[in-house]
């Protein structure tokens, strides 16, 4: 009976990591699960409970030991009642297509499905994760030992492998539990690090990693779909001087507020970036180099307009010199370093010719 019970719990922990591994690639996220991926989940879980099926221990004349019940306890606990319900209904209907419509197979649907409705209901309480799988392995072995006691009437029977069941069983719901923590934590910090990795720290922009990656796709779509591709670079004139006048604190301030005005100006699918310092950047998707010059004079005058926040209390005025380039106006190969390069030499251009101005690739002469 160990060995089955063992067998059962290191296919369990395998059945965790591929979750896990699954969970990380589709970012399921306990209540944030869609419904369809719930009832997903559920039908895996159930699965994985078949699977454990197959590797019981016979206990009773067609009564079986194993941990199948750990997958509703587990998904309940991790993920929710709804594929709790699922797997358990599974389990039930499984055990008595595969096992016939004996007396043992309807007491083990009756127990699987009390042990679906149970942890279902334990699972919407605000308990710890710990406490649900705990609680939720102790009732389910509860159910199983009444079941056990109906089918097979005999408590000496009962207590000849019911007590090392229990003892198994508890141990390897901790055991697991630990596992589905780490693997969790691990999916999260995961999870964390690809945010953190594509994202400005001061003001949760795209970094500019992120800027290429998204310009590599968005060339490649435009080149692909015959479409043009914009390329806005903006950059603060005299920004030094916010910094050595008001304190580095008030230069992060109107960065932060630059960053939000950005985006309320752009369309949805643009894509603002910080690129660093006080230099930003917009692409435009579908968007000619004379609309993007628009785009970009909007936003030229209405930060000329506005006025930014100090953490003093201070308003200040500031501008933006922004230079445009689009492909294919400016460029012929489908190549964003290269647009990359005529944007900046477009801003170097407004730069040098008074600031606070939008300048065009094909006004530098160059472009
Ligand atoms: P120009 O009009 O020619 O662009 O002049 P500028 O002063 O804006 O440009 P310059 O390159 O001389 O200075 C940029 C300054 O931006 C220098 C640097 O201290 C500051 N800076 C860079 N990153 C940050 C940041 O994260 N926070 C703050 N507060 N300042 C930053
Ligand atoms: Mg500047
Ligand atoms: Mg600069």
């Amino acid at each position: 009976m160990i060995n089955s019970l063992f067998a059962n719990f290191c296919i369990l922990v395998a059945f965790l990591f591929l979750s896990g591994m699954l969970s990380k690639k589709y970012a399921v996220i306990g209540r944030h699960t869609s419904s369809v991926t719930s009832i997903g989940i559920g039908l895996l879980f159930g699965l994985f409970g078949m699977i454990l099926m197959e590797y019981s221990f016979p206990v009773g004349p067609g009564i079986y030991a194993n941990l199948r019940h750990l997958t509703i306890v587990i998904v309940s606990a991790y993920i929710g009642w709804l594929p709790a319900i699922i797997c358990a209904a599974v389990l039930a209907l499984s055990r008595v297509l595969i096992y016939g419509l004996v007396d043992t197979s309807v007491s083990a649907f009756v127990s699987l499905v009390l042990i679906g409705l149970c942890c279902s209901w334990i699972s919407v309480l605000r308990w710890s994760r710990m406490r649900k799988v705990m609680v939720g392995n102790l009732i389910s072995m509860a159910i199983c030992l009444a079941g056990f006691i109906i089918s097979l009437g005999d408590l000496k029977i009962i207590m000849e492998f019911f007590p090392l069941q229990l003892g198994v069983t508890l141990a390897a719901g901790l055991a697991v539990y630990y596992i589905a923590e780490y693997i969790q934590r691990s999916n999260d910090l995961y999870a964390q690090l690809e945010v953190r990795a594509a994202t400005d720290y001061l003001t949760n922009l795209n970094n500019l990693h992120q800027f290429h990656r998204h310009l590599d796709t968005e060339m490649a779509r435009a080149e692909r779909h015959g479409e043009s591709l914009s390329l806005l670079l903006i950059d603060i004139d005299h920004f030094k001087n916010i910094n050595d006048t008001y304190g580095h604190p008030a230069g992060d301030a109107v960065l932060k507020q630059l960053a939000r005005r950005l985006c309320n100006h752009s369309r949805s699918y643009d894509i603002v970036s910080r690129n660093g310092g006080e230099e930003f950047t917009i692409l435009l998707p579908d968007c000619p180099l004379h609309q993007a010059q628009k785009a970009g004079e909007r936003i030229r005058s209405a930060v000329e307009n506005d006025r930014f926040l100090l953490p003093s209390g201070n308003k200040i005025h500031l501008t933006v010199s922004i230079g445009a380039a689009s492909y294919p106006e400016n460029i012929q190969d489908a190549d964003g370093d290269l647009l990359s390069q005529y944007a900046d030499k477009a801003l170097y251009a407004a730069k040098n010719s008074g600031r606070n101005k939008v300048c065009a690739a094909d006004t530098y002469g160059e472009g």
